[in-house]
């Protein structure tokens, strides 16, 4: 038997399988889906068998060296779904079938010097390397000249050799834990055991009563007996007890206590809603539903009943939510509902922790997986349905290879399982939306909220007036107005400040000088903390330079309204005011965000000032006003989507206020108060929102209404990446049809990172059946210079970010 593998090898890579013999041991164990390590020239690496067969056309195959799961670790469908997306999304097989599994298992290969003699054959300077070992791992051996030249030779000579070691990071945590020998379990206590021992005897009536026959965490014996380590090893001493490693989860939500929620009688909406979803669902019919409802309308709850529909007929689900709405309120609603029927993968976990969790889906003990993105590949065999709740975001779409959008892939999914998928959202995206009006999806609608509640009144503020009045704060008049009003009577309110855009950067008063990146054509932001200027694209830093580099004043300054500022500013106007800040410096450490988010549930501050995490998901019935500061910082940015992103947003944080039974209340504060995605923002108008954005991207040429794709083109030497974006395009050109349009290639909106220049080219199409098998030949034309890490092309289908 022969084995197709998918090898996992950076330099090189080559989008096809490469055929190995397995040997006759191995016969038996090995099935598609599995890793397994191979030789591959001089080293052994990982792959995945793709497909077994009985035959090969090599010669001389050889064998494979080890199998590194006892189980397939992909599943059929995900061995098929990793083949669409490779293609569908122009990367790698290895890279789609990598992306699929948690990192915790993505094992790495090592070179060890391996020593095949005594160690005093080696020259000096290597025995004391090699002291007490007979390996060495090539990261420590000094890099230095002399050094170097005694391996080259000892090699040479045989002395030692170079050996790759894969090393398997699936570490499974395990904890102490007994069970009853043989022994005891056979026979009355009394016969094994004097009874005046008497905490002995506890112990093994506690075992014989609690355990059945199962190991139990030592750790929970001593504590529910009150005993003391030192009774359990007398026991283990007998031979009455059995010592035994227990494999045990790194459960993030241990010893936390989820209320169950009452569940509410549906609204005559929500019932309506759920009717046909639940007729999908016992049709076993792929349908993709697209539920817009209203903020605090109620689609979480539509939710959970169909995922309830689903458990009962011993199927499963999978609910994405985008990364910073996993908020702990949106987990506790399904642990509520479903308990530890529930697997949570997000990126706070740590790898051991999100690997855990993948293996309670792997394993079949839940049968609902919440999480982000990556969630959308839980290998679940029986989905019976598939959730996208706020369908409209863009951390769907993966910015790096495979460059996929989750929604793609759960439809993908649903269409092979022949179950429903549900997108719901507040303000879906134009291309959702508009192929819901074409009828490719199904409309749901909820349009109002739970009991009826109004949605909250939308105040604008023109910031161009207040600057007039002589006012320079963040805050108008009239915000700051509310916010003393709500302080008195100890309600709570939100402030918004949008990043994007409005990152803090240093200039200089006196000269103009603002500080780049050597590397990359892009401002340096200022990090608070470490008082340090640093690149987002490449990791550059400095430290914040005292003087101008240019001109030598000593009048160099930050700028931007970044969210320390402003809660400086809050302080000072209203001192009495107790404030939570919330972004990404106040939230880095694990578990901070949802400290943040109790204590402010909790009551214990007025105002939650924040960025984009803040923007969803909060329920909290004490909101009663949000503020958003600067509602323009998105619009003006250089993406065909500025005003979408602009309206859903604003949207989503007029929605945090007013939720339960007090009013709420929304300030928005922008300089251009006439822009339409504003103005309907404040009517709460999605509809003519779309309509008229429609109008925008027709004109434009951009989706719903075309597809668009791009090709980037990076390389060190400007002249060099001119060249090529020509040939690139001009080829694109003549392969595709005449209606489609080819832009560019032009200079990419930051024109150079990490010292490569970038040029790009645009793909315009509606019918272009052939476009990825272009794409995917350009990309395997200069395969070879991009593993040499010297050229660098990047394709990326229904892009979502333009820099
Ligand atoms: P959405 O997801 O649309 O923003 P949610 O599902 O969060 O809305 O619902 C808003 C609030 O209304 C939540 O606190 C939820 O518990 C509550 N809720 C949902 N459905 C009902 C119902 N049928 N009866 C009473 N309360 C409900
Ligand atoms: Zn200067
Ligand atoms: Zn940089």
């Amino acid at each position: 038997m022969y084995a197709r593998v998918i090898v996992d090898v950076a330099a090189g890579q080559i989008n096809k399988p490469f055929d190995y013999a397995i040997p006759d041991e191995l016969s038996h164990l090995i099935r598609p889906g599995m890793r397994v390590i191979v030789p591959f020239g001089p080293r052994k690496i990982q792959g995945f068998v793709w497909k077994v067969a009985e035959s090969t056309d090599v010669p001389n195959v050889k064998p494979i060296a080890d199998v590194l799961d006892p189980h397939p670790v992909l599943t059929s469908e995900l061995l098929e779904l990793g083949e669409w997306l490779a293609k569908e999304t122009v990367c790698f097989l290895i890279t789609a079938f990598q992306s699929m599994i948690p990192a915790a298992i993505r094992a790495k290969s090592k070179k060890i010097l391996q020593l095949n003699s005594e160690n005093d054959q080696l020259p000096p300077v290597l025995q004391v390397l090699f002291q007490g070992k007979h390996k060495v791992e090539w990261d420590k051996v000094p890099k230095e000249k002399g050094t170097l030249s005694l391996v080259k030779q000892a090699l040479e000579k045989n002395i030692m050799e170079v050996v790759y070691e894969v090393k398997d990071k699936t570490r499974k945590k395990t904890i102490p834990a007994v069970k009853l020998s043989r022994e005891v379990r056979d026979q009355s206590l009394l016969d094994v055991l004097d009874s005046r021992a008497k905490k002995q005897y506890a112990v093994l009536d506690y075992m014989r009563n609690h355990s059945d026959g199962k190991s139990v965490p030592i750790q929970r014996v001593m504590e529910d007996l009150a005993v003391t380590r030192q009774v359990i090893r007398t026991l283990i001493q007998k031979n009455l007890l059995i010592e035994e490693e227990l494999e045990s989860y790194r459960d993030p939500y241990e010893n936390r206590e989820f209320h169950t929620f009452p569940r509410p009688a549906l609204t005559e909406g929500q019932t309506n809603v759920l009717e046909p979803i639940v007729q999908s669902l016992e049709k076993k019919e792929h349908v993709p539903f697209l539920l817009r409802g209203v903020t605090g309308s109620g689609k979480t709850e539509i939710y959970l009943r169909a995922i309830e529909r689903v458990i009962k007929t011993g199927k499963e689900a999978i609910v994405l939510v985008p990364e910073i709405s996993l908020t702990p309120q949106m987990v506790e609603r399904f642990k509520g509902r479903f308990g530890s029927k529930v697997a949570v993968l997000h990126s706070a976990l740590s790898s051991g922790e999100k690997y855990d969790e993948w293996r309670k889906i792997h394993r079949k003990e839940v049968q609902v997986a919440v999480g982000a993105r990556s969630a959308v590949f839980a290998p679940f065999e029986n989905l019976g349905l598939l959730i996208i709740d706020e369908e409209h975001e863009g951390s769907y779409k993966q910015e790096d290879h495979p460059r996929y959008h989750a929604r793609q892939v759960a439809l993908w999914r649903g269409k092979y399982h022949g179950c429903p998928v549900i997108m719901g959202s507040a303000t879906p995206s134009l291309e959702s939306y508009a192929r819901a009006k074409r009828g490719v999806y199904r409309l749901l609608e909820l349009p109002e909220r739970v009991n009826n509640t109004a949605l909250p009144p939308v105040h604008i503020t023109d910031m161009r007036t207040e600057l007039k009045k002589g006012n320079r704060s963040v805050f108008s008049e009239i915000l700051l107005e509310k916010l003393k009003d709500r302080l008195q009577k100890n309600e709570q309110s939100v402030l918004f400040l949008n990043r994007r855009g409005y990152s803090t950067f240093i200039m200089c008063r006196d000269c103009g000088y603002t500080a780049e990146c050597p590397h990359c054509e892009i401002t340096l932001t200022y990090h608070h903390n470490d008082r340090k200027i640093k690149c987002h694209y490449c990791g550059y830093e400095e430290i914040l330079p005292s003087l101008c580099p240019e001109c030598h004043s000593d009048q160099i300054r930050f700028f931007g309204t970044g969210t320390q500022k402003v809660e400086q500013e809050l302080t000072k106007l209203l001192p009495e005011a107790r404030v939570i800040r919330m972004d990404v410096d106040t939230t880095s450490r694990k578990g901070s965000h949802e400290k943040l988010l109790t204590s402010f549930g909790r009551g214990e501050a007025d105002i939650l000032l924040g960025t984009q995490m803040i923007a969803k998901g909060l329920d909290f019935p004490k909101i009663t006003l949000a503020g958003i500061l600067a509602a323009d910082t998105m619009l003006h940015l250089p993406d065909f989507r500025a005003s979408e992103r602009t309206f859903q947003l604003l949207t989503q944080v007029s929605g945090r206020a007013g939720r339960d039974k007090l009013a709420g209340e929304v300030v928005i504060q922008t300089y251009t108060p006439d822009h339409y995605s504003i103005q309907y923002a404040k009517h709460h108008d999605y509809e003519a929102f779309m309509l008229e954005e429609m109008g925008q991207r027709k004109q434009g040429g951009y989706p719903p209404y075309y597809y668009l794709a791009l090709v980037t083109i990076a390389h060190e030497d400007v002249v060099q990446v001119m060249k090529t974006a020509e040939k690139i395009a001009s080829y694109l050109k003549n392969s595709l049809s005449p209606e489609t349009k080819v832009l560019g290639p032009t200079v990419s909106p930051i024109a150079r990172i990490k010292d490569r220049y970038r040029y790009q080219c645009m793909i315009k199409y509606r019918n272009e059946p052939n476009l990825t098998d272009i794409l995917n030949q350009i990309a395997a034309r200069y395969q070879k210079e991009m593993a040499a890490d010297k050229f660098f092309i990047s394709i990326d289908m229904n892009p979502q970010m333009f820099m």
